[in-house]
């Protein structure tokens, strides 16, 4: 068995609601079951545009799958919520799953980056992530403690 940890987020319908169920879902994956998630956060939207707020977790999974067919089961996941029906066109992606750690590994091919690259640059998930593991050790990089120190705490908040 090995431990990964899954960053989900979403901006669009009913996000909290999307990722209480995607954490439901995350737990039916095959051999694989949560031991832990955070609370939900709140964070501002980055990039172009108006966009609504993000809502932000972290789960933390026991596994026996290998991390390509983990990734595959959470790309399946987010194909269930993948997009909403906005009149007669398909909008946007309502989830968002990240594989962000699987146990020790450092890979990097064109399907999978672990740990995922942009994970130490991003509060919404360092803040969650040092909530289930205060003491988390990010493969290759170092504490997940020190690389949030760098990055801050602006625009997150935590979901009531
Ligand atoms: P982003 O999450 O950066 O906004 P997408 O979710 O659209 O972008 O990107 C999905 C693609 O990124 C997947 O098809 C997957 O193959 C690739 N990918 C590479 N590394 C990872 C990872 N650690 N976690 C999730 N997807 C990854
Ligand atoms: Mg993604």
């Amino acid at each position: 068995m090995s431990i990964a940890f899954i960053a989900l987020g979403a901006n669009l319908g009913e996000p909290a609601t999307t990722l209480q169920g995607a954490l439901r879902e995350l737990d039916r994956i095959p051999d694989t079951r949560v031991l832990q998630h955070s609370r939900l956060y709140r964070s501002r939207a980055v990039g172009p545009g108006n966009q609504p707020d993000y809502v932000n977790a972290v789960a933390q999974v026991e596994t026996s799958l290998p991390p390509h067919a983990l990734l595959d089961a959470l790309l399946g996941i987010e194909a269930l919520h993948g997009r909403v029906r906005d009149g007669q066109r398909w909008g946007p992606r309502t989830l968002d799953l990240d594989l962000l750690i699987y146990a020790d590994l450092q890979i990097s091919d064109p399907r999978l980056t672990l740990p995922h690259p942009e994970m130490t640059h991003r509060n919404f998930v360092l803040v969650p992530l040092l909530e289930i593991d205060p003491e988390l050790l990010i493969p290759g990089h170092g504490p997940a403690r020190q690389a949030l120190q760098s990055v801050g705490s602006e625009g997150l908040a935590l979901c009531q």
